[in-house]
């Protein structure tokens, strides 16, 4: 069973993901690219694409719900890591449930997680 994350990419196309200008190429090889980027304000860029009503990010590929993956996983900004799939790790996540719900997918549950690591269904 591929991660729930996987089959849904609903906060990256639900948020504007804004961060610090530092963590981009403009101050790091290993940064976020800056050409990905937009500035914000001063101190702040946010990723193409999410600054907006009907925000999408760039990175964004698939499409949500379905199977979407992130152009620069490896590289994605604190935002993206600091935004945990609810109950992955014992936690509610309001931010993946509102994405989620934005788009008519259920929440995650505890069970989810459950059967994924059983491989039962989760009404089993
Ligand atoms: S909304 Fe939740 S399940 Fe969907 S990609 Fe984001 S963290 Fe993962
Ligand atoms: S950088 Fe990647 S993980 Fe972050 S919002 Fe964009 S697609 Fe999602």
């Amino acid at each position: 069973m591929p991660h729930p994350c996987q089959t849904c990419g609903a906060c990256c196309a639900r948020f504007r993901v804004a961060f610090h200008w530092s963590e981009t190429t403009a101050y790091a090889e290993t940064g976020m690219p800056a050409e990905l980027t937009e500035p914000l304000d001063a101190h702040r860029v946010s990723m193409r694409g999410t600054d907006s009503r009907t925000p999408h990010c760039i990175n964004l590929v698939g499409a949500v719900g379905s199977a979407v993956g992130c152009a620069h996983y490896a590289r994605r900004p604190s935002p993206c890591r600091d935004l945990g799939a609810a109950w992955e790790f014992g936690e509610p996540s309001p931010q993946c449930d509102r994405a989620r719900a934005a788009y008519g997918l259920a929440p995650l549950t505890v069970e989810t997680w459950r059967s994924r690591l059983t491989g039962m269904p989760p009404d089993a």
